[in-house]
């Protein structure tokens, strides 16, 4: 084994200035060049520390004291938020937060030498209670039914009724649910075993009309007191739809492919730039909605639509950006692979009296390339990939097709700058990087660029 040198070690105690907030929120301090890693500090603070893990090329410690708190620290914040990862950088102020983000992205540009300017980060005015959705783990904590969230790095549950983020009507909910569980006497899952009942608790609200679903994800098809309980929770406040999903899997994933519709109706619905959407359990919906009007508003501007238009919306989820630009352009085309969703895409087009957009379930991956061989015309395409960013056949695909305008929605900037490298280097042209904070007190970044064609 490599000989480790570190100029620190283990249990030693030590003091200095932190210098850096990385992008997992943890403070940084370098001990001639070697970096420690402390949760809980902020930059310019001076602290005293004890180093708990040395490592070849960076180390842990916690923080034992701090002697100059930052300007910026937010006093008063509870433990569990920040170390159960529901709001990392809830210590530190609003305007810092948003500086943060925007720091990250001018960082992660600088690494593949782009000269992009990155704007201010667009803030919110609601910066708890905000999240549309939780999913909530189910267990038994000393014989008791419990709702809350796993320890960091585990799935040790620890009981919690307010999540902070989430609007408080859908903690209300999950409280209520786990008061009916209890009195119905319907067992928690046991992870360990592969026992008990009920996994999960998701629900999902409508922030413009109020509507609630709830998704009780179980190890079995029926549950315990099923017609009672389910009586019960179609009575609490705003639940309009009660889904059972069945996962008998032993696995991480939350969701099963199976679900029946026990309550209701088979979705909610809500509203986004005067437009309306159903979405159903399995369906990608945007969780913060007051900034996802702001993102998509500055998608679309950003888009600079001509009536003549043919866009594609790809990783189109429910539809969402396609059915708000659908009014301004000729036509829409959507890319989506999960087929739940194409299927509320295509409802919520009807439901919005529109009939200019076409449905492609597949992988954006696999349906770009084929309309480049078919070279099919595209003037504007917004892509919104999930955190892994966009595949390099897709990249390719895209180059062989060069649509004017590219508008790239991103939720991990890491791949954003990327991909953005890839495309500059094929003949677009990007001038600014917009973050919009979706995510307040978490170390989350989204971000929208608009990249134009350049070279024929
Ligand atoms: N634009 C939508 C959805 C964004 S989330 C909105 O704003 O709500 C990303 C979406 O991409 C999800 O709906 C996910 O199901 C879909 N997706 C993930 N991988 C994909 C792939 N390889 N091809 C097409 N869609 C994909």
């Amino acid at each position: 084994m490599a000989k480790i040198q570190a100029p620190v070690r283990k249990n030693e105690k030590g003091s200095g200035t932190v210098t850096d907030l990385t992008y997992e929120a943890m403070g940084v301090i370098k001990v001639d060049d070697y970096p420690l890693f402390i949760a809980n500090v902020l930059p310019g603070e001076e602290i005293d520390y004890l180093v708990t893990k040395v490592n070849a090329h960076y180390g842990f410690a916690r923080v034992l004291a701090v002697k100059k708190a930052s300007p910026d620290r937010v006093e008063g914040v509870e433990r569990v938020y920040l170390q159960a990862g529901i709001a990392p950088l809830a210590q530190l102020s609003y305007p810092a937060q948003l500086k943060f983000k925007q720091q990250q992205v001018i960082n992660l540009l600088a690494k593949v030498k782009l000269p992009l300017t990155v704007a201010p980060t667009i803030g919110a005015d609601q910066q708890t209670g905000y999240r549309n959705k939780a999913q909530v783990p189910v267990r038994t904590i000393k014989g008791v039914l419990e709702t809350g969230i796993y320890r960091q790095k585990s799935h040790d549950l620890l009981p919690l009724s307010n999540f902070l983020i989430q609007a408080p009507q859908i903690d209300a909910t999950i409280k209520a649910v786990r008061d009916l569980l209890r009195e119905f006497g319907v067992p928690a899952y046991n992870e360990q075993y592969h026992s008990g009942v009920i996994r999960h608790i998701m629900v999902r609200r409508g922030q413009a009309t109020g509507q609630q679903m709830v998704v009780l994800v179980s190890k079995q098809r029926h549950l315990p007191h099923e017609i009672e309980l389910i009586e019960a929770i179609a009575a609490l406040p705003e639940v309009v739809s009660i889904i059972i999903n069945y996962n008998p899997k032993t696995t991480n994933v939350i969701l099963g492919a199976q679900e029946r519709l026990v309550h209701g109706q088979p979705y909610i619905e809500d509203e986004l730039l005067g437009h309306k959407f159903h979405i159903s359990a399995q369906s990608f919906y945007q969780v913060n909605h007051d900034q996802t009007e702001k993102l998509y508003q500055t998608a679309i501007d950003a888009a600079d639509l001509q009536p003549d238009d043919v866009v594609v919306d790809a990783y189109s989820g429910i539809g969402t950006i396609g059915i708000s630009v659908a009014e301004k352009v000729k036509t829409v085309k959507e890319i989506e692979v999960v087929p739940e969703a194409v299927a509320d895409a295509k409802a919520n087009a009807q439901l919005n009296g529109l009939t200019n957009l076409e449905f492609t379930v597949g992988k954006a991956e696999e349906v770009m390339p084929t309309w480049a061989e078919q070279q099919v015309k595209m003037d504007v395409l917004f892509v919104d990939p999930p955190r892994k960013g966009l595949s390099p056949e897709f990249v390719a695909a895209v180059l062989q097709v060069k649509p004017a305008k590219i508008v790239y929605i991103s939720c991990n900037p890491a791949t954003l700058v990327r991909d953005l490298r890839l495309l500059v280097d094929g003949g677009y042209e990007a001038k600014t990087v917009q973050p919009v904070d979706m995510f307040p007190l978490t170390n989350h970044v989204e971000s929208v660029v608009a990249l134009t064609r350049v070279e024929k």
